[in-house]
């Protein structure tokens, strides 16, 4: 097995080296391979996903992926810019399914803005259609509006398309993922509003057949984003297109108090996967040594039990990282009061050591 490791810019570089640390100690027959992305790739080829980086990625069975980008490449044209490494990324490898655990560990309560009653044990997982809906759709544009409210006027405009395989694939994944937890499964949509999403709705409920086991409820996406916050423990599985998935996804990110807690995985139809951290390159505190490197070690752990078949030693991550937790040490981000601060390099010995 090949592991593809891209750290990326920022705090990418400094929190893939504590994963690939945990990593090397659990004794596994992989083999690891570094390479260049975003903007550190732009300075030493010119481009943020240079064709040897993507080769890698496309021959290993999974992609470890810190972050990418920097304020000073915002004026870049838009395809030379380090985030558009990720975009390529997903498009090549054909990653359609972004899973985003939201999980509030015991000892993390206190982090999170919300009361410790409405998320003390929450787990749930949201499911994003990553390839279609209006980030992609064509056309797209500017021009001058020939109707609407202002004829003459200059206007932009995009386009919310979902064609029917595209839906059928996101529910299956969803569906399987709900029977192997709790088994409902929460689909949602704007079909109030929008035609894509009444379709949307149409097809998730015929791929239901297939799964009787699993409970779905539909709700609208202004719904959604009320329940998360108001009563984040009655969802288990959640589905969703591209863009309500973007914003539910960080949504539900927050109810744990920090995203320096939450992994990431993007996989494709043959189980390939892109693992990461839920947050970014975090250009205020890069260089510092301070970065948590647990989301990144999470999204390690979620590599070995998606795209790399070894769900014992995804456990054995998830469980030391709980033992670190336990023993009271803390990055600067989930820090308080009477807790031990350490940094990104302590924390990573950490959970080797916890790891045994
Ligand atoms: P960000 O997630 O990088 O940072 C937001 C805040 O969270 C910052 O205050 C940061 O210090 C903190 N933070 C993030 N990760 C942390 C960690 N592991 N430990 C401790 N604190 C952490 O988001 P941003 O500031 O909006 O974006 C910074 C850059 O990252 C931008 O160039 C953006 O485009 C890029 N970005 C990349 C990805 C990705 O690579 N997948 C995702 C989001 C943003």
């Amino acid at each position: 097995m090949k592991i593809a490791v891209l750290p990326g810019d920022g705090i990418g570089t400094e929190i893939v080296a504590e994963a690939v640390k945990v990593l090397q100690v659990l004794d596994l027959q992989f083999e690891m391979e570094q390479a260049l992305v975003g903007g550190a790739a732009y300075e030493a080829h010119g481009h943020p996903l240079p064709d040897s980086t993507l080769k890698l990625a496309k021959e290993a069975d999974a992609v470890l992926f810190g972050a990418v980008g920097d304020w000073k490449y915002d004026k870049l044209d838009r395809p030379l810019r380090p985030e558009q490494a990720i975009l390529g990324l997903r498009k090549n490898l054909g990653l359609f399914a972004n899973f985003r655990p939201a999980i509030c560990y015991e000892q993390l309560v206190g982090a999170s803005s919300l009361k410790p009653e409405l998320i003390a044990g929450l787990d749930i997982l949201i499911i994003r259609e990553l390839t279609g809906d209006i980030y992609f759709g064509q056309p797209r544009g500017r021009r001058t509006a020939v109707d609407g409210h202002f004829p003459g006027a200059e206007e932009a405009f995009d386009t919310m398309r979902y064609s029917r395989p595209e839906i059928e694939r996101i529910a299956h994944v969803a569906f399987q993922a709900a029977r192997k937890r709790g088994k409902k499964l929460t689909s949602v949509d704007k079909a109030n509003v929008l035609e894509t999403f009444q379709f949307w709705k149409d097809v998730v409920t015929e791929v239901h057949k297939d799964y009787p086991d699993v409970a779905l409820e539909h709700m609208y996406v202004d719904n959604a984003a009320m329940q998360l916050v108001k009563a984040p423990k009655k969802f288990d599985v959640v589905v969703t297109g591209n863009m309500f998935g973007d914003i539910l996804s960080d949504e539900a990110a927050m109810l744990t108090g920090s995203i320096g807690m939450l992994p990431s995985a993007s996989l494709n139809s043959a189980s390939q996967g892109l693992y990461e951290p839920s947050h970014g390159s975090a250009p205020d505190i890069a260089g510092k040594g301070v970065a948590n490197p647990l989301a990144t070690i999470l999204s390690a752990a979620m590599m070995l039990r998606f795209s790399l078949n070894q769900p014992e030693a995804a456990d054995r991550i998830e469980t030391a990282v709980k033992q670190v937790l336990a023993s009271g040490l803390r990055t600067a981000d989930i820090w308080s009061e009477g807790a031990t601060r350490v940094g990104t390099r302590e924390m990573g010995d950490a959970v080797v050591k916890a790891l045994g």
